[in-house]
């Protein structure tokens, strides 16, 4: 990935994709002190930026660090690196990190950087494979209590439960995996939120301990306004055989129906179609 022509924003400057680089003492590679954000631009826009943008200071504020750029200054390189690529519908990833200024556990005396670098991805899933829905199994690793990690944050150390259980479900030919909570309940997916549908209502967890999705905002907001209650409550693995659809929303996967997760069955029906049509519409402003 690091071989390849084009630029990377770092720190204020456009660098040559392939010396974007950070000295191998960097804290946030010892220590996991670093936020991120995935986005995507459609037809030249970034779809809700200035959100993804406010999430990344949440995120690095939830890891006691100050970004060093305002959320206007970080939407305008957003864009600007987006331009510099000559890209018009590609996914944006803007990083916030602890830098190499100082190696221990505290990290006072280090500085933060932000990088933003941005690359073509059409589509997570091919559409014959999101039409059919795809398949999870559960997850090894829980997604931790709030006062054991600030799951709040998008923060990349989070990210090892979802990297060891994504790649161990890829392993055995799913597409991904669905995680549990501490206490039990169904959390989220290792990169996306999770949606149940039963006799035409909406169920999805709380955010609490998952990540507040925007895709997540978006899609509730979409189907209130098409009339559809959104019911957002705990969900016990065993209630999974009482759901007819389900389907993720992210950045990544947009919507995307899934046809089974462990033991259980959906079949990607007119509600789940519905919203990933509307959604797809609506980054487009089609
Ligand atoms: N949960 C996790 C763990 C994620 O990584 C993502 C992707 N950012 C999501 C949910 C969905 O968030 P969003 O809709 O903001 O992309």
């Amino acid at each position: 990935f690091d071989d390849r022509d084009g630029w990377i924003w770092m720190d204020g400057d456009f660098v040559p994709w392939r010396d974007a680089k950070t000295h191998v003492l960097t804290h946030a590679l010892h220590y996991g002190s670093s936020v991120f954000e995935g986005e995507r631009m459609y037809d030249g826009e970034i779809f809700k930026l200035t959100e993804h943008s406010e999430r990344l200071r949440r995120s690095a504020e939830l890891l006691d660090f100050e970004l060093p750029y305002s959320v206007a200054e970080i939407d305008a390189a957003c864009k600007a690196t987006c331009e510099r690529m000559g890209l018009r519908d590609c996914y944006v990833r803007p990083v916030a990190y602890r830098g190499p200024e100082q190696v221990s556990v505290s990290a006072g005396k280090t500085k933060v950087h932000v990088a933003i670098a941005v690359w073509d991805w059409p589509s997570y899933f091919d559409p014959e494979t999101k039409a059919k829905g795809i398949r999870l199994e559960w997850a090894k690793w829980r997604r931790p209590d709030p006062m054991t990690a600030p799951s709040a944050a998008k923060a990349a150390g989070l990210y090892m439960i979802c990297t060891l259980s994504k790649t161990a479900a890829e392993k055995r030919g799913y597409a991904d995996a669905m995680m549990l909570d501490w206490r039990g309940y169904v959390a989220e997916a290792t990169g996306a939120n999770v949606f149940f549908v039963r006799d035409g209502v909406i169920h999805t967890p709380p955010i609490d301990g998952i990540l507040d999705g925007i895709t997540r905002q978006t899609v509730t907001a979409m189907a209130e306004a098409k009339g559809i209650e959104v019911i957002v409550r705990h969900i016990r693995p065993e209630e999974l055989s009482t759901f007819s659809e389900c389907f993720l929303t992210g950045t990544a996967v947009e919507v995307t129906p899934v046809s089974e997760i462990g033991e259980y069955r959906f079949t990607p029906g007119a509600l789940t179609l519905d919203l990933m049509d509307s959604y797809s519409r609506l980054v487009r402003r089609a």
